[in-house]
């Protein structure tokens, strides 16, 4: 009988072929004595079985398709430089000094406490690492037991055309799963913001997360249909079912087709409004990904990454350095360096202590650097020297009250100030511009327009502030909706702020991305959308099939409207 399963698709496209389950369970470790003469012998173990995962994880990078647009190795890489990490194994070397006890065991103590560490960070995407250290841990502790490898680790075309069905998965196990010819995923866990959700765009693999329970209703080698675009797996689909996918499959290859098309092509409405399309990054790789896509720039370039899996802080040079590697990727094309925006200080200290009750409300972002100068300064600097290599704006997170903006306003002056006393090179007119992420900000972006250059609408944090909603907890996120009225209120009275103030509003929220509000943003009068590379076609692909005047009448009507059933009719005309 044909049955259906929901998760959440993050990626596009629809994959028919037959299940290969895999069993994960969890790796049991048992504590064991080690008497001191044997400690030396405990620690060469752990060594070799780090060794042994480092050249495992070295073969899976020699095997990543080169037609992949994002840089894949990155992320086998942060695996690599986490068993090069002396948080992991070092510490791990030392809890088996201290306590006596087997390889496995310390490993899975030091886990714990990175994983902790992880847990108590206020940013949805940085908690997702902590999925990197479990895969990293599991795949130590994997050679120490002698277990065998994952079954489609195992080199071979035996899963052509196959649809894997795991618990979850480490973005090694997506890369070689692309190799081995598999053609789709389900996962009972994980997040859309995940690596390997990240990694499933990029390849182009069909994937669904959050699929609970997906295991216990398949059964090995039954026919599946993957629908990503919708998140729904039919199982044992009749043959009108079948049918139905394989046609969405042809018009969804023929829409691929035509979006590749869009690669050169300049992103106008068909009333002639011209859209700025930019790319969001995070990793060097994704520098590369955003040119191959076509992106005019940078709108978004999260430097958190610099900051994590180590126990100092970067200095003014290696900031530098970085921004440098982006620009010259970039090659003449603007690039929007935000500032940090960790959750607290605790984020780059390996979790020294507890972070405090509510933290998306605590000391986030600009708070937290205005609070921070040692953390600050050196990034503040750097930007404004990597202003004279091209052209660079620098991006404020999370303002909430003018006197932030001021206050960041006048510290890049005192530092351009001491740069022109020096000699050192910088460009004087570098745009500052600000996140609109907080209902505070938004509603008074006309203030704020009087004292920056420019305005980005982050609307992952926008939705969670304005509903009151944790924005990584699952039980309230039914209520994360874009299309709710006061977060579409917010949205227009900062673009129009903007507007009036003729300075350039971005969005580089998540909402930016999703083609069912391209039309509805469009209407709004944003102009400006940073997206993830990955995306960047689409979006391109609605907005040239959009009459821009078309779209103003309703998208503003849909503001005025307090009826839930009008607001239904109205917004089923532009998304
Ligand atoms: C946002 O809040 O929309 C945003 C782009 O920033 P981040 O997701 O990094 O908080
Ligand atoms: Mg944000």
């Amino acid at each position: 009988m044909t049955f259906t399963v929901h998760g959440v698709g993050v990626s596009h496209g629809i994959a028919i072929g037959r299940a290969h389950i895999i069993e994960r369970a969890d790796l049991e470790i048992d504590k064991y004595h080690i008497p001191g003469e044997a400690i030396v012998e405990e620690i060469a173990r752990l060594r070799d079985a780090v060794q042994q995962a480092k050249t495992d994880l070295r073969a899976v990078r020699a095997h990543i398709p080169t037609t992949t647009i994002a840089d894949i190795a990155a992320f086998i890489d942060t695996h690599l430089l986490m068993l090069e990490d002396s948080a992991l194994t070092f510490d791990a070397e030392r809890l088996i000094r201290k306590l006596n006890c087997n390889a496995e065991w310390a490993l899975k103590l030091q886990r714990n406490a990175l994983v902790k560490a992880f847990d108590e960070m206020n940013d949805a995407y940085l908690r997702t690492r902590k999925d990197d250290v479990d895969h990293v841990v599991a795949r130590i502790q994997r050679i120490l037991l002698n277990h065998a490898p994952l079954k489609h680790e195992l080199p071979g075309d035996r899963l052509e055309g196959m649809v894997v069905l795991a618990d979850d998965l480490a973005p090694a196990d997506t890369v070689l799963m692309r190799r081995n010819g598999v053609i789709a995923f389900v996962t009972d866990y994980g997040g859309p913001t995940s690596h390997m959700s990240i990694l499933a765009r990029s390849l182009g693999i069909p994937g669904i997360v959050g699929a609970h329970g997906i295991r216990r209703y398949v059964s090995e080698n039954e026919l599946l249909v993957i629908d990503a675009n919708d998140g729904v797996v039919v199982g044992n689909p009749d043959d009108v079912t079948l049918s139905y996918y394989r046609e969405q499959q042809v018009v969804h290859q023929r829409h691929r087709e035509s979006l590749d098309r869009l690669r050169g092509a300049a992103a106008v409405t068909l009333d002639g409004q011209h859209v700025e399309l930019l790319a969001n990054v995070e990793l060097p790789g994704d520098f590369e990904a955003a040119r191959n896509v076509g992106a005019s720039g940078v709108g978004l370039y999260r430097t958190e990454f610099l900051y994590m899996n180590r126990n100092d802080e970067p200095d003014e040079d290696e900031h530098f350095q970085t921004y440098r590697e982006l620009i010259e990727a970039l090659d003449g094309m603007p690039v929007t360096i935000r500032t940090l925006d960790l959750g607290s200080d605790k984020d780059f200290e390996g979790g020294a202590g507890p972070l405090p009750a509510n933290p998306a409300l605590g000391l986030r972002a600009i708070r937290l650097s205005l609070n921070e100068p040692n953390l600050y300064w050196p990034q503040l600097r750097a930007i404004i020297r990597a202003s004279a290599l091209g052209p660079v704006r620098l991006m404020i997170p999370m303002l909430s009250t003018l006197d932030e903006a001021r206050q960041v306003v006048a510290n890049i002056r005192t530092v351009q100030n001491e740069f022109e006393r020096r000699e050192i090179a910088f460009d004087s007119t570098m745009p500052i511009g600000g996140m609109i992420e907080v209902p505070a900000a938004a509603v008074c972006a006309d203030s704020f327009a009087r004292y920056l250059d420019f305005f980005s609408i982050g609307t992952n944090d926008l939705i969670q502030y304005t509903m009151a909603i944790d924005r990584v907890n699952d039980a309230v996120n039914y209520l994360y909706d874009p299309l709710n009225p006061a977060v579409l209120r917010l949205i227009a009275t900062t673009i129009d702020a903007g507007e009036a103030a003729a300075i350039p509003v971005a969005m580089c929220g998540e909402m930016a991305g999703d083609v069912r509000y391209t039309r509805l943003l469009l209407g709004l009068g944003l102009r400006q959308f940073s997206v993830h590379p990955s995306l960047l076609l689409e979006v391109k692909g609605i907005v040239k099939e959009s009459r821009a005047a078309d779209l103003a009448e309703p998208a503003r009507r849909l503001l005025g409207v307090s009826d839930p059933e009008e607001f239904k009719t109205v917004i089923a005309e532009l998304v």
